[in-house]
């Protein structure tokens, strides 16, 4: 008999990896310093920890470790770099290209520079939730300054065409941010080669902690330049004044690590489990949303043909966890954006569920799930 709590809300945070945990441990304990302190052991301690953390969060992303920049997670980072990029460009142009499928904090940030003056076009995507390249070559002038894509989306998992999007970007010597915090850890992500100038991350999404994050910076071919948008003591090249969480960056870069090792093992897994769990869905009936499309290996967005999303949580919440959508979505009223610009109806909304796997679940779960909600189905 398994044990009935079952995790399978993985897009929303995942569990410490225990390896990540011990790395973290001595940094709260007697490798407390600061590493803005140069004249101390301490200090140094901590400072060699945070450039072991930069280098590999780098080999992760396949950059140079002078291009990372640690934050306290993917909003930050996204505020960062959106804001930091507006001011900074403003005068050579004031158009900012972005989706109606990405992240709160973008859509949030994008408002709000709005009110700042820039002209934001929200490009929608098709019926299987792919921003289509040909879009952007439509909207895009030399006055865009910024093309905001996500990588892969929280809700559905499906992955945008980014490489294509960035020959467009780059044509016109624009700049393009991806919001890459679902992606990584999940399939390899090579900043070069996908053509992408400013990314974030956030290390709970990788079985790492809380509250700590990055973003990565182009330095050459073109140097991205990103005002900052907190002062203080100069920290992260004075773009981001602080002190830095020591225990948290260490917690990031091991995490790095460890996905980076485990990444095609961690795919097959949860592919295989992804698999089975959508045959098993399919024959309850419903549908998948961005089926024909690429997608996370982990990330299942179902529409039940006969429950509603709150019949499904009532009959399932004693032993398992999962999202109706995004963790953020989830807390505020009305349907999700993501599927209503895919074209899902109201009603298809709201008998939709968001289970999002990771390197944790199990077959087992898998078939203990699908046999209670046989149960007297
Ligand atoms: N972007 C995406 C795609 C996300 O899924 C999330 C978290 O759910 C974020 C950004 C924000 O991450 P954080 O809350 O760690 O800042």
């Amino acid at each position: 008999m398994i044990k009935p709590n079952i995790y399978m809300d993985n897009n929303s945070t995942t569990k410490v990896d225990d390896l990540v945990l011990e790395a973290m441990l001595p940094y709260f304990t007697e490798k407390y310093g600061n590493s803005s302190s140069k004249q101390h052991s301490f200090g140094w301690i901590a400072e060699e920890a945070v450039n072991k953390s930069r280098n590999q969060v780098a080999a992760l992303l396949n950059c140079e470790a002078e291009e990372i920049i640690f934050t306290s997670g993917a909003t930050e980072s996204i505020n960062m770099a959106l804001i930091g990029i507006f001011n900074a460009y403003k005068t050579k142009g004031n158009e900012i290209i972005t989706t109606t499928t990405e992240h709160p904090a973008v859509l949030a940030t994008c408002k709000h520079l709005e009110n700042e003056g820039a002209i934001v076009h929200y490009l929608n995507p098709d019926k299987n939730g792919i921003i289509n390249p040909e879009l952007i070559k439509s909207v895009i002038s030399d006055k865009t300054i910024l093309v905001c894509i996500i990588l892969a989306n929280n809700e559905t998992g499906v992955i945008q065409p980014i490489y294509e999007i960035s020959k467009i970007v780059h044509s016109l010597n624009s700049i393009l941010f991806s919001d890459a915090t679902q992606a990584i850890g999940k399939i390899p992500i090579d900043v070069k080669a996908l053509g992408i100038d400013v990314l974030c991350l956030s290390a709970h999404k990788f079985y790492g902690p809380k509250g700590i994050g990055a973003i990565y910076k182009r330095r050459k071919n073109p140097r991205v330049a990103i005002k900052p948008i907190m002062f203080g003591g100069g920290q992260e090249n004075d773009l981001r004044s602080g002190t830095l969480n020591i225990p948290g960056i260490v917690g990031l870069g091991q995490a790095a690590e460890i996905v980076k090792n485990e990444m095609s093992l961690n795919y097959d897994k949860t592919n295989y489990l992804r698999e089975n769990l959508e045959k098993e869905l399919l024959i309850l009936g419903g549908k998948i949303n961005g089926k024909s499309s690429q997608r996370l290996p982990n990330t299942i967005s179902f529409t039940f043909n006969n429950f509603t999303a709150e019949k499904f949580i009532k009959k399932t919440k004693s032993f398992l966890a999962v999202s109706t959508g995004s963790a953020c979505a989830s807390t505020k009223q009305g349907i999700s954006h993501v599927l209503k610009a895919m074209g899902v109806s109201e009603e298809e909304a709201k008998s939709t569920i968001r289970f999002s796997l990771g390197k944790n679940n199990t077959i087992e779960e898998i078939n203990y799930l699908i046999e209670q909600l046989n149960a007297e189905n």
